[in-house]
């Protein structure tokens, strides 16, 4: 067992990409905390497969955009478990428009989950990982923050903005014995994709050389590669996890 011993947190882990990665750290040894927001019940449904399959798992609810709730949640879990090895900043939304007719709202909302979001649960954790000489800290981008992506400006800006974070705090933490990794997933089938309308999906597909989409099982390896001793002498990176879109 890759990762015995070891516990993560994943961000928005009741569903999509974010389950998938909670999956993979669990059957790899890791005990694993499902944060979720809205869908506590999906949280749980992770939980139980988790469990059922011999792991260890936890769901707890936490808003990540609000800074003292991710204190709070973070706390928590370190007293609990006494550690915390593993942060998988994956929680996410789109809020989709041209940018002549994208609100304010749906800018600062986008940001403030998907960029902010990282922030306050890294900054939360950084001190323990610190104290503990070791950590992994990998942040779900996306190629739209690669290589931006028309009707995307508040997310082509936050996944941009957290390729910033996470070279920033691979630098400030490498002699602590802390990665910072992002993973930029291509176009991966999960209910944030699900909703996008054909015309859009065939175009997607168009730019993808391997003709077709990805699945969250593919982030999911990335993770573990970036959490497992393997990737011990590599912070600060970003992979492309895409078919091929972005080279
Ligand atoms: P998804 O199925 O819509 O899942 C999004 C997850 O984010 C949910 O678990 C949701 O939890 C969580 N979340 C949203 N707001 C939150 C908040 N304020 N606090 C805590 N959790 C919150 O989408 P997905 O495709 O799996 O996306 C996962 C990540 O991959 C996102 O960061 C997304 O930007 C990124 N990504 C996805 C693709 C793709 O093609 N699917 C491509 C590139 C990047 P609740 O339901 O509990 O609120």
């Amino acid at each position: 067992m890759m990762l015995e011993n070891q516990v993560a947190l994943v961000t928005g882990a009741g569903k999509g990409i974010g389950k998938a990665i909670a999956l993979a750290l669990a059957s790899n040894g890791a005990a694993v905390i499902v944060n979720y927001n809205g869908s506590k019940e999906r949280a749980k449904e992770t939980v139980n497969q988790i469990q059922e399959n011999g792991g260890k798992a936890e769901a707890i609810g936490c808003n990540v955009a609000d800074f003292n709730s991710c204190k709070e949640m973070l706390e928590d879990v370190i007293s609990r478990y006494g550690r915390l090895d593993i942060l998988v900043n994956n929680a996410g939304i789109t809020k989709d428009n041209l940018l002549m007719k994208m609100s304010e709202e749906d800018f600062d909302a986008v940001i403030d989950i998907n960029l902010k979001g990282a922030f306050n649960c890294m900054k939360h954790v950084a001190r323990q990982m610190i104290k503990q000489k070791s950590g992994r800290i990998i942040n779900i981008s996306s190629v739209s923050g690669v290589a931006g992506n028309a009707g995307q400006a508040n997310y082509s800006a936050s996944k941009a903005g957290l390729i910033g974070l996470t070279k920033t705090a691979a630098k400030e933490l490498a002699s602590r014995g802390i990665t910072v990794n992002a993973i930029a997933p291509g176009f991966i089938q999960t209910e944030m994709t699900d909703v996008l309308s054909d015309a859009i999906k065939s175009a997607a597909l168009e730019k993808i050389p391997m003709k077709r989409f990805g699945e969250p099982e593919d982030i999911a390896q990335a993770v573990l590669f970036f959490a497992s001793g393997n990737a011990k002498y590599i912070t600060g990176q970003v992979i492309c996890v895409d078919g091929g879109m972005v080279m």
